[in-house]
């Protein structure tokens, strides 16, 4: 199946990060500190690497130790882990809607949206579309903290060629399973600017090193999601219904665990990265020019593949960005499902991110109130991410067989925004 999850790993990369992990131990996780930095341009202090994104986050958010009743405005599409940060912190939240065919919240949206309690604005670069004119925004609220997800933005620049994770008073990165890098799960804060950092740095907290085991379960599901990359679809089918039982039984799937998805619990915010994950991330990272590449010419294929099919909206992406799924606006939620089983019969798998404004559907939505991002909720209704990656190359049939589903399922119909007057990006 051609899909969507660790994207830049190769099986030689599992081989060759056993051997590093022996050969290097506990300095991996330094080697791949050196690597990251390196593939975004920066100092290798300006990284620090954690158990995972959410961390790297919570642990920049708790050390600007901010008065109570500080807002914090989350952009009106995006994860749960994110929200749910703030709400352990204690910390209010508000939304602010992304644009009509955009994934993000402009950045005028978001000079509109502060207000006289907001400290804090994270600026998403969602699906690696880079989010334009954060400077100017920084200039005029010199007060507030600017924190950039750039959870699915690795690699990519804004217009101006300057790389996403250094554009805000800090970033974070995750290398989740379906990120563009993937160590199992991790993440890393950077903070390009070497004053903000040495404020800030006293007051990050120590990590602890993850269990042996943790990490077991971790490249197990990493090895899993790799093999579904590689098999076709009826062999997976039957391999997934073999080892369904036993894996549950054993606990042998990494994930984040509905309670927490729920806002029932917190996760191990002091969770650091552990030498053998940072050795799968090493191998991945000193490869970075030809992963982003492939991307791009990926975006670019989807692009002229898609071409004169009004009815499947999409940003335009920017020059410098590297996607990590190519996504595309549908009609309606019955047109995409039947778009996504399309797929699936071709043997590609079509990604429903995000299917809620605070993805997944039936998080907590901390703070969130329904009908506050109508956009948002038009994007999690029918938006359809087509996969990029290694894993993601198709067959010529495969992209025959796109262009027939986008005409078939929507794609002719130009009923979109445009269609409907309203502005589009
Ligand atoms: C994955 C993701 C995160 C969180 O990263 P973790 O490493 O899973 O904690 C945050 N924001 C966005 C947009 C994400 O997709």
């Amino acid at each position: 199946m051609k899909g969507h999850v660790a994207g830049a790993l190769r099986w030689r990369d599992l081989i060759a990060a056993i051997g590093h992990g022996l050969r290097r131990g506990p300095a991996s996780v330094e080697d791949f500190r050196a690597a990251f930095a390196r593939s975004l341009g920066v100092e290798t202090d300006a990284v620090r690497l954690f158990g995972s994104g959410r961390a790297a986050l919570h642990a920049f958010t708790a050390a600007l130790d901010l008065p109570p009743g500080s807002e914090v405005l989350l952009p009106g599409y995006t994860c749960v882990v994110v929200p749910n940060v703030f709400m352990h912190l204690g910390l209010k939240v508000r939304y602010v809607d992304i644009g009509a065919r955009d994934f993000n919240p402009s950045t005028d949206a978001i000079g509109a949206a502060i207000g006289p309690a907001t400290r804090v604005v994270v600026v998403p670069h969602n699906f690696g579309f880079v989010t334009e004119g954060l400077d100017a925004l920084r200039a005029r609220f010199p007060d507030l903290v600017f924190i950039e997800d750039a959870a699915h933005a690795w690699g990519g620049t804004d217009a101006a060629g300057r790389v996403a994770g250094t554009l805000g008073h800090a970033a974070f990165f995750s290398f989740e399973y379906s990120k563009p890098l993937s160590t199992g799960i991790g993440g890393a804060l950077v903070i390009a600017d070497a004053a903000q950092r040495a404020r800030l740095a006293p007051r990050l907290p120590a990590l602890r090193a993850p269990s042996a085991r943790a990490v077991f379960k971790q490249a197990l599901t990493l090895t899993w999601h790799r093999l579904t990359m590689s098999l076709p679809q009826p062999a997976l089918g039957a391999l997934i219904a073999l080892l369904r039982a036993p894996s549950r039984m054993l606990g042998l799937v990494a994930k984040t665990p509905d309670s927490e998805v729920a806002g029932d619990t917190q996760p191990d915010y002091h969770a650091g990265l552990h030498p053998f994950s940072a050795a799968i991330g090493l191998m991945q990272a000193r490869r970075f020019a030809e992963i982003h590449a492939l991307r791009r010419a990926q975006t670019a294929d989807y692009d002229a593949l898609l071409a004169g099919l009004p009815g499947w909206e999409r940003p335009a992406p920017a020059p410098g960005a590297v996607l990590l799924r190519y996504p595309v606006l549908l009609p309606d939620t019955a047109t995409r499902d039947a778009a996504v089983a399309a797929l699936e019969a071709v043997g590609i798998v079509g990604g429903t991110w995000f299917d809620d404004v605070v993805h997944p559907r039936g998080s907590r939505r901390y703070g969130y109130t329904e009908g506050e991002c109508p956009n948002g909720e038009r994007a999690a209704r029918t938006v359809l991410n087509l996969p990029l990656g290694r894993h993601a190359r198709m067959s010529a049939a495969q992209r025959a067989a796109v262009r027939a589903i986008a005409e078939r399922h929507g794609g002719r119909d130009g009923g979109g925004a445009a269609a409907r007057g309203e502005p589009t990006r």
